[in-house]
């Protein structure tokens, strides 16, 4: 009896020393912290803005990571067993993941940010049946949608601090408020014949729906397929005959598609420029002014404008 007693002690004894050097603890956190875990940065900084002092962020893909593709490891699936609250974009984006962010979802918060949004407010995928086009984030007012859905997911999951959270979210959708009025005001000083942004793939379509441009890209709206050799010659005969002036790359997407489509239309006898590297489905390293949502969009639209302006 004394000995298994002591086996138990030392069972125990491993198992908080175990706990007490895990990189997160879990629900129980000493700091009285909520420990989330978010998949793409641009709903980790939602939560980091929101949940300020409160939350601690586990953001499972960073900079350069493609979300249609990515895969949780084991470790990684460890920390959404542990976390308070998950949240991740949904709509499919994180195409490889939703089965075990829903399953999570049994036990836990686990949030689609976008499930609050209006479904007749959404476009539809061009690639999937029944599924809608997962990157509202570029449009500025749909990722407000986004930051009210964890401001009350955190509310609900945490009432004791509900005026912090309400305050910060004030904040922070006042911040998204002004950063609509400047992308809308510096898309507007493109003449309407200019519009064009073309892209390594359909990343851009509530960008364009929201602030008037047509978008074109050259993969399909995730980047699991291969860019054809149709789908180049199809771009580059729209680029030469409507004179665009530049193209543009994506962080988290292969360059070689965008210089293919460079290389074809320099064929033709017309230059486009690549106009730069936007941010689509990852932003910037952390701790850089591109690390951050607003920081993003206001790369995204200043390298945009400024390419499609350059004479
Ligand atoms: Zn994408």
């Amino acid at each position: 009896m004394k000995k298994i007693t002591a086996i138990a002690a030392l069972l125990l004894l491993a198992t908080s020393f175990l706990v007490g050097c895990g990189e997160e603890s879990g629900v129980e956190s000493a700091d009285n912290t909520l420990n989330v875990v978010t998949t793409i940065g641009q709903i980790t900084d939602i939560v980091n803005n929101i949940g300020g002092e409160h939350v601690s962020v586990t953001a499972l893909m960073g900079p350069g990571s493609d979300p249609h593709q990515y895969t949780a490891s084991a470790s990684e699936v460890n920390r959404l067993q542990d976390a308070d609250i998950v949240f991740y974009n949904g709509l499919f984006l994180e195409a490889q993941m939703e089965d075990i962010l829903e399953q999570i979802g049994e036990r836990k918060p686990s949030v689609p940010v976008s499930r609050d949004i209006a479904r007749d407010n959404l476009l539809a995928s061009p690639l999937y049946d029944d599924e809608y086009d997962p990157h509202i984030w570029f449009e500025v007012p749909l990722w407000m949608e986004a930051a009210k859905t964890v401001r009350d997911t955190l509310i609900e999951v945490d009432p004791a601090k509900a005026d912090d959270y309400r305050a910060n979210a004030d904040g922070y959708l006042a911040e998204l408020e002004a950063l609509h009025a400047y992308v809308q005001e510096q898309a507007d000083r493109v003449p309407e014949s200019k519009r064009v942004l073309i892209t390594a793939h359909d990343a851009f379509s509530y960008f364009g729906r929201t602030y008037g441009f047509q978008v074109l890209g050259l993969q399909g709206i995730s980047t699991a397929s291969e860019a054809s050799t149709a789908d180049v010659q199809r771009l580059t005969n729209f680029i030469v005959a409507n004179e665009i002036p530049a193209i543009f790359i994506e962080s988290s997407v292969p360059v070689r598609n965008a210089e293919a489509v460079q290389a074809a239309v320099a064929n033709q006898g017309f230059t486009v420029e690549i106009g730069g590297e936007l941010f689509s489905d990852a932003m910037g390293d952390w701790g850089t002014e591109e690390g951050t949502y607003v920081g993003m969009v206001r790369h995204n639209i200043d390298t945009i404008v400024g390419a499609l302006l350059a004479e």
